[in-house]
């Protein structure tokens, strides 16, 4: 589930998993501070529930094209409120990880004084100072005290 669910902590930064912990609880808490995260996240549910009574009717529409009726017809207007629920938490939610969530992760890493990439959390540390940008996207890199 990883894939669903990334940490956004770099494996080879080495952190035990009370460290990983509490850099999500600290980012989380940065997450929270910006209220545009909240309402953006609210937006999933809200066009879930917004798109449903459209769902149903056409799971049943495709259902007819195909040529099913009776049980099969009831089937398809049943499953696709669920399919729609998938599509929207499962998508929405993990491109609003990745690009809500997953920042506040890089910075709070920062913050603990791991050198990461604030953009793509690529592990910084060991490079040359001349190299001022993150080799992985480009993001200019922040100068360490
Ligand atoms: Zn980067």
């Amino acid at each position: 589930m990883s894939w669903l669910w990334p940490e956004y902590i770099d494996q080879d930064l080495g952190l035990s998993h009370q460290q990983r912990k509490a850099i999500h609880r600290d980012a989380w808490k940065l997450w929270s501070q910006n209220k545009k995260n909240i309402l953006l996240y609210l937006t999933v549910p809200i066009v879930y529930l917004a798109l449903i009574p459209f769902a149903s009717d056409l799971g049943g529409r495709m259902a007819s094209m195909l040529g099913a009726a009776g049980t099969l017809h009831v089937i398809a207007r049943a499953a696709s409120p669920v399919l729609l629920a998938a599509g929207c938490f499962v998508i929405g939610g993990s491109v609003l990880q990745r690009y809500r969530f997953a920042p506040c992760v890089y910075q709070t890493l920062q913050e603990h004084g791991h050198d990461v990439c604030e953009r793509c959390g690529f592990w910084l540390k060991g490079l040359p100072t001349e190299i001022e940008k993150c080799p992985e996207c480009g993001t200019a890199r922040k100068s360490r005290p």
